[in-house]
This record gives C-alpha cells, structure tokens and sequence, in this order.
C-alpha cells in the first residue's frame, strides 16, 4: 500500500532520518517494519506555536516496495561537439542551465563570460573586503555561477509557473548540492558550497564538448539583414551562430548601452531600491520562534515582511538568517550592499534587503535618459553612498530607531559588514519618497515582529539591485527579441526572472525555444 503522511516532529528528531519511520509507523500504530520504504516529500519548520515543530511529509510504501526507483537520475548530456552551436552570454544561473539544456538537446552551447572562473574569482572579492577596490569584471554580481555564487544560494521561488522547479534542484544535486534541497520548503545551498557545484556544472559543459571562454567581455553585436549574425569580445574575437542566448544580468549597464546604441529596443519597468536591515540573529530567532536561544537543532530563524505604504510595496527581499552583508558594487564609486550565508547560517546575524517598490513614474523627472531613467537613479544613489562612505567600499549606515526619527546615529551597532560602516543620515541621502516609505514600514513591520523596530539594528545603504529597472522585449511565444532574429534575452537582466531559480528556469526556456527554431 502506498500511503502520503505527514507528522510533525521535534527538531532533534528531524535531524535523525535512522528514526523517521519509527515516528511514521508510531503515528500509523503499525510495526516500523512494515514500512518498506520511506520516501521524504517536504519538511518545513512550523512555528505558530510555542513549541516549534518540524512537519515532514513522506510517501510510505508499506507492505510493498516501490515499483520504480524514486531517485534522481543525472541528466543525459550528449557529446555535442560538432553540433549546431549557439552563443550563450552570461555564466549566471540562467546562462548555465541554458548551456546544459542546449547540450541535453542535442546543440552545442558556447559559453562567453566577462569575469573569472568561480576560484580565481574569489581573489577580486577578498579585495573588496581588504582594499576595497572593485574589479568591473570580477565581482560579487560578475564571473563564473553570476551573481548567484557568492550568496545565499537560496533555492525557494515564487515562479513555479515558468517550469519545473524540481528538475532545477535535481540538476543541482546532480553536481553535489545536498538532497536536502530537494525536500526542503526553503532549500537552500550556501556560499561556501556554491563553488564546487558551479564548477562541476562547468566540467559537464565541457566533457559534453561546450565551449566556455572567461576573461571575455561581449562588447559588440553584430547584426546583418535584422538578424544576429555574431558577437564580439574586447579582444576582437569574433563568435559566430544563429543565435545568441543573452544572459547578462542585471548590472551588466554596459550591455544595454550597447544594445540602445544598436538600436535594439529596451522598455523601462518597475524596480525596487532601499537599504539592508541588520538584526542580531539571536533577536529575530527569540521573535520567531517565541525562544532565545533558539532549539539547537532549528536554524537560523528566516522572516519575510511586506506592507503596502502609500501605494507602493515595501517588503523584504533576500533575507539572509546567520549571514553577512555584503559589498556588490560593480564598479569603482558606487556603494551596492547585498547578502549572503554559508551552508550552516551560523553568524551571528540576520540580514534583509528592505525595498521600496519604484514604478517608472515615481521618476518621471529623469525622463530624460528614457528607458534608463532607472539606471540613471540608481546610479546617483549608489554614488551618493559611496560619497557619504568617504568614497571607500564601506557603507552609510544607521540605527534603525535613527532613521526613523529623522536622527544621525551617534553611534552604531556591531556589523557583519567587513569594509566597515560609517554613521550617516541614510534618511536625508535617499529621495524622500523612499525614505518616508521605509521610516513607516519600520514601524508597521514592528506589529508583524515585535522587537524588529530597535535600536540594536542598523540599516546600510544602498540595496539597488534588487532587480532591472530596464527589460529588453521579447516575443512572450518565442522568447525571440521582438525587434531582432536570433537574439534570445534571458534572465535577470532582460527583465524576465529575479533570484537563482527563476533565471535558472528561464535559461531552460530560452533554451528550448532555440532548439525547437534552429536545431
Ligand atoms: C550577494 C548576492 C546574494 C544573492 N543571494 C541570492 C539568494 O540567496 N537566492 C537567490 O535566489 N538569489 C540571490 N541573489 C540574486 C541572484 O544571484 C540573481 O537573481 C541571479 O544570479 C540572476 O541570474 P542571471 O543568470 O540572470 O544573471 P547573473 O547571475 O547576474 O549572471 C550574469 C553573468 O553575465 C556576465 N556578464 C555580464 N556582462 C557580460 C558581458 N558583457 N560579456 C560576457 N559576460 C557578461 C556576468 O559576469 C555574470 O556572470 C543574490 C545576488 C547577490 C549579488
């Protein structure tokens, strides 16, 4: 018989998988030994009460085993070296899976990437933190894995409607993520095993006879007769194919410039922008989970807010429970703070983006730049901070009971931040319609969370690239270019997808739909 269950555990007990059937039959009033298999569905931590609890569900086979094998197989990549070959710019999350799905049917990706592979790249990062000096082309958001690598590595999306989620998680652990993500209901991998898994998705590209290029920045496009013909690097190298799948990201600036220059068109859109939120992580556990400390075998507590203020959203984004902030800044005098945590989430601190939901009319008065009034917005923000940080890679900051008030922080909190924070009235430094948005979302928040709206927190300045201010249009059929043949935008930075899985997703799409156009 084959049965769907779920129980709620503690949280010791969830950690030891040896007694997950004992706990199933117990519940079942039947013998453990009669369950044949245990196939784990979902866990997720449920904490309305005081007691927290770990809900798992499972599929149980009892009395009889399974009749296929429930595992996750490793795709099939075949050897595509001398099959048709398409141009893949971009070796984010979406660039990649577009790679693998274009080798799984039968094409043969070429791989073009600004920035460094996934090791060397760390070298750049370590000096942002010590020096802070930014390299345009390795960074947090540019090099091998995107921005996607040095992060959170979380895996949970709202978009399951653009695909399956499932088999994203499953190619992952196919390259060493944890099975856990698979059953988690906020999966998650961590930036210290981010690497290996992008490295290993590196190596199938190239045994299944991809090509992949780094240290190459795609500054030209070649067009001939309104179709894509080939695109080149600084260098001059040139690369031919029908197609091009473009997967940039959304801080890849020079790119749209470059495609406005072209006459390819680029439409404005909505975006976010705000500050990060800094708790201690003790805080926002004894907030959630009604205890301090927490159970030792919960994790780091996560918390998700939004308010509508004024007609506009503000919510929390990437929320990073055990983590650090981070310097995401791509280019020399901007200040760009972002967040991310390793596999076990264990610092001592709990970091949000807080963000303002901005629609293009909110700035009308840079109508002038057109479809990138947005970035222009960003920009002077970004530069803004960068100044009010005495033009280092360190970031205005200030206690959260400050901006609030109106008050420069006389002082302030420890921080995860490693270039350092420097006090500065982040309330006056953003336009006020952001500001007034985030001094009332702080206190709404405070009703949701009691506690969140305190004195031990502290906000950094600027959290910007929550999302693209600029998408470049496509046919929502073929996911063609409107305007142009063979041009396949993609991901984040055309504007179709935000976060790890929802890019990932999109490279799957676009890849298909080059396949069923040019194989
Ligand atoms: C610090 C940090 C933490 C994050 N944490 C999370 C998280 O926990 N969970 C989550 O879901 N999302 C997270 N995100 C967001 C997530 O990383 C992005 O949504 C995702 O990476 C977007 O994927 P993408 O492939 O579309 O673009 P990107 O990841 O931005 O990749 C674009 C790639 O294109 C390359 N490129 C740009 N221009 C050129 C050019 N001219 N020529 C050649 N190559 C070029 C870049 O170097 C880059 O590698 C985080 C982002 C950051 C910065």
């Amino acid at each position: 018989m084959r049965k769907e269950i779920e129980i709620a555990m503690t949280p010791k007990q969830a950690t030891e998988p040896s007694g997950w059937k004992s706990a199933f039959a117990h519940i079942l009033h039947i013998q453990p030994g009669r369950i044949k298999h245990l196939n784990p569905l979902q866990k997720s931590v449920d904490a309305r009460s005081n007691k927290v609890k770990i809900r798992l569900k499972a599929e149980l086979f009892i009395d009889e085993q399974p009749t296929e094998t429930l595992k996750n197989h490793r795709k099939k990549y075949p050897d595509v070296s001398r099959k048709i070959p398409v141009i893949v710019v971009g070796a984010g999350p979406a660039g990649l899976f577009a790679a693998l799905t274009l080798i799984e049917n039968g094409m043969k990706p070429i791989l073009i990437e600004r920035g460094k592979d996934v090791k060397a790249r760390k070298f750049d990062i370590a000096q942002i933190n010590r020096d802070h000096i930014v390299n345009p082309d390795s960074n947090y958001c540019f090099g091998e894995g995107g921005a996607g690598t040095y992060s959170d590595g979380k895996l949970y999306t709202r978009s399951t409607k653009r695909g399956n989620v499932n088999e994203i998680l499953s190619v992952l652990v196919s390259h060493g993520a944890d099975e856990d993500i698979l059953i988690d209901s906020h999966p998650h991998i961590g930036t210290d095993k981010l690497p290996a898994i992008v490295g290993a998705m590196r190596q199938t590209i190239l045994d299944a006879g991809g090509e992949i290029y780094f240290n190459r920045r795609i500054t030209d496009i070649i067009v001939q007769n309104g179709k894509i013909k080939a695109v080149e690097d600084k260098g001059g190298n040139r690369y031919e194919a029908p197609a091009v799948i473009l997967a940039t990201g959304h801080s890849a600036r020079d790119i749209y410039e470059l495609l406005h220059r072209k006459g390819i068109a680029l439409e404005a859109k909505s975006f976010a922008l705000g500050v990060r939120a800094e708790h201690p992580q003790a805080l926002i556990d004894s907030i959630q989970y009604h205890h301090s400390p927490r159970d030792p075998y919960l994790p780091a507590a996560p918390y998700s807010l939004v308010k509508q203020i004024e007609g506009r959203g503000v919510f929390s984004f990437c929320m990073c429970p055990g983590g650090i902030i981070v310097p995401a800044a791509t280019e020399a005098r901007q200040v760009v703070v972002n967040g991310m945590s390793n596999s076990r989430r264990n610092s001592p601190f709990a970091n949000s983006g807080i963000v303002v939901q901005i629609d293009p009319s909110d700035i009308a008065h840079l109508s002038e730049y057109g479809p990138f009034a947005g970035l222009e917005f960003q920009r002077r923000i970004e530069e803004a901070c960068w100044l009010a940080a005495g033009a280092r890679q360190s970031a205005p900051a200030q206690r959260i009971s400050d901006f609030t008030k109106g008050v420069t922080s006389s002082n302030l909190p420890e921080c995860s931040y490693h270039p350092g924070i420097i006090s500065a009235p982040l309330h006056e430094i953003l336009p006020p319609f952001i500001s007034g948005r985030l001094q009332e979302a702080f206190l709404q928040f405070d009703k949701n969370m009691k506690g969140y709206h305190t004195a031990e927190a502290v906000i950094l300045g600027t959290e910007s690239r929550t999302s693209s201010p600029i998408r470049i249009p496509r046919n929502a059929e073929t996911l063609e270019h409107i305007g142009l043949q063979g041009l396949y935008p993609c991901g984040e930075g055309a504007g179709y997808s935000g976060g790890i899985v929802s890019s990932a997703l999109d490279g799957v799409n676009c890849a298909q739909a080059v396949v069923k156009k040019y194989r």
